[in-house]
């Protein structure tokens, strides 16, 4: 019994050593090869990061109501619940419109969509980005590209909000 299995760990040494002997002088010399054909200097700048952070409390009001850009960049935004009541009484959410959507028709239609977070099934089209819907002491982050460059208006679209909760959205 163990002169057999002897015999089988000299055979594997064998096939290891086999196989391995062929490679290490080829990947050496293609390491170097590879950080040369990666230069240093970035040639598209494209995706800059920007965090933006917006609140709203239980007064039922956005601690900001212009928010500003640049095109193209990667946007990180947080929305914090700085209140106190539950979403189902006091929810909130950050709902990024398309140009040319009407924010009292958008928010109107929200109020049936309770199980999509307040965003009114079928349009979704109308939305470049939003948030879950959150209540008080909760944070929520989207992230998303900013469009092109224009106004763009943003709403909580929890029933009621909107016409206290509204704001610009400004890609430069
Ligand atoms: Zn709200």
């Amino acid at each position: 019994m163990k002169k057999s299995i002897l015999t089988f760990a000299a055979t594997a040494m064998i096939f290891a050593a086999c196989n391995n002997d062929p490679k290490p002088e080829s990947t050496e010399t293609a390491a170097p090869a590879t950080e040369e054909a990666a230069p240093e200097a970035a040639a598209t700048p494209a995706g800059e990061t920007v965090e933006v952070a917006i609140s709203g409390g239980d007064d039922m009001k956005f601690d900001k109501t212009e928010i500003t850009v640049k095109e193209g960049s990667n946007v990180k935004l947080t929305l914090t619940h700085s209140g106190k009541a539950p979403a189902v009484a006091m929810g909130h959410n950050f709902v990024l419109l398309n140009q040319g959507v009407d924010l009292a028709a958008f928010a109107a239609a929200a109020i049936d969509a309770k199980d999509n977070d307040y965003i009114p099934k079928g349009k979704e089209g109308e939305v470049i980005a939003h948030t879950k819907t959150i209540g008080g002491g909760e944070t929520a982050v989207v992230e998303f590209t900013a469009p092109a460059k224009g106004t763009y208006e943003f709403l909580c679209s929890f029933p009621g909000h909107s016409a206290m909760m509204k704001g610009h959205f400004i890609v430069e």
